[in-house]
């Protein structure tokens, strides 16, 4: 970032791949994140390294999917990488290979956009190598090391006004942003998915549009927005999810307060049509239609949980 010489040499160094075909991706289930894909072919294996979606000069994402966990952001700054999620821990040779293939540089900091197992897997690792790892105040960590908690929106001291964080609820308590105002590149973690269902666990619906319009306040028509699972999107990314969300909510409660049972929710001719909004490109049909019934039931406990909670 700002380093010019920097991002002459990345441009050549970097081994970069076509936009968009099937990325895969990892779910927001652990359950399948370990077992559905972990031992695929599609795992290239053999290739060493993950495919790169270069964003900006100087903002790479590192494609997750197949069981590898998430994706994971690179920024490049003069002193040093900063990494925005770290794939699960057995992906983690992979992960350093890549990194090394679009810099040199060693990593200086960590950002986790929640705790989940397919995003930290190599936190305590790179924290132990002399990164810096930050998350959300609410994350927790099974490995034990150094962390600094954001308990509130702001800024890293260290990186002026080059990267902001905002503390989110939606896919977890520990959701937090990731916004890079001078590339214009918005991380949202697990808060959007667009190959997969909504995975609002945390204060349902209301936490979801709370998110959503946070990245609508944060974003413009030029901004990327980089889910942590699925496709890289924009601003009318985010509104379509939002309205998608919204409805997919609406009707399977509506749905659940008439009396009807999952078996029957899931057999709506509305919701069928909801549902496909959120996997636009088809991804693996399948695996798709087999967690239906799952996601629905856990939009139901989501929503009777968040209006318990008032
Ligand atoms: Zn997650």
């Amino acid at each position: 970032m700002k380093n010019t010489a920097a991002l002459r040499a990345n441009t050549g160094k970097s081994r970069l791949f076509a936009l968009g075909g099937f990325l895969g991706f990892a779910s927001m289930l652990l359950l399948a994140a370990q077992s559905a894909f972990a031992a695929g072919p599609e795992a290239n294996e053999d290739s060493g390294v993950f495919e790169v979606e270069k964003v900006r000069d100087d903002v790479s994402v590192i494609l997750g999917g197949n069981g590898n966990g998430g994706h994971a952001g690179v920024v490049e700054f003069d002193d040093g990488l900063v990494l925005i999620d770290s794939m699960m821990e057995a992906s983690r040779d992979r992960l350093l290979n890549t990194l090394r293939e679009i810099s040199k540089k060693p990593v200086k900091a960590l950002i986790n956009t929640h705790d989940h197992p397919d995003h930290i897997g190599s936190d305590a690792y790179l924290q132990g190598q002399g990164a810096l790892v930050v998350a959300s105040s609410s994350a927790e960590f099974e490995d034990e090391f150094a962390w600094q908690g954001i308990g509130e929106n702001g800024k890293l001291p260290q990186y002026g006004d080059s990267i902001a964080l905002y503390v989110v609820g939606s896919h977890s308590p520990s959701d937090l942003f990731v916004f890079l105002p001078e590339s214009n590149v918005l991380f949202v973690g697990d808060t959007l998915s667009n190959a997969w269902y909504p995975a609002n666990f945390h204060r349902g619906i209301r936490g979801q549009v709370e998110a959503m319009d946070l990245a609508l306040n944060l974003i413009d028509e030029q901004s990327v927005v980089v889910p942590g699972h699925g496709f890289l999107t924009d601003r009318q990314g985010v509104q379509a999810y939002r309205e998608s969300c919204l409805a997919w909510s609406a009707r399977i409660m509506q749905l659940h307060h008439q009396g009807l049972q999952l078996a029957d929710i899931i057999k709506d001719p509305e919701l069928e049509k909801i549902r496909w909004k959120f996997n636009p490109r088809l991804v693996d049909r399948d695996r798709f239609d087999h967690f239906h019934g799952r996601l629905v039931e856990n939009t139901i406990k989501a929503e009777t949980a968040a209006a318990e909670e008032g």
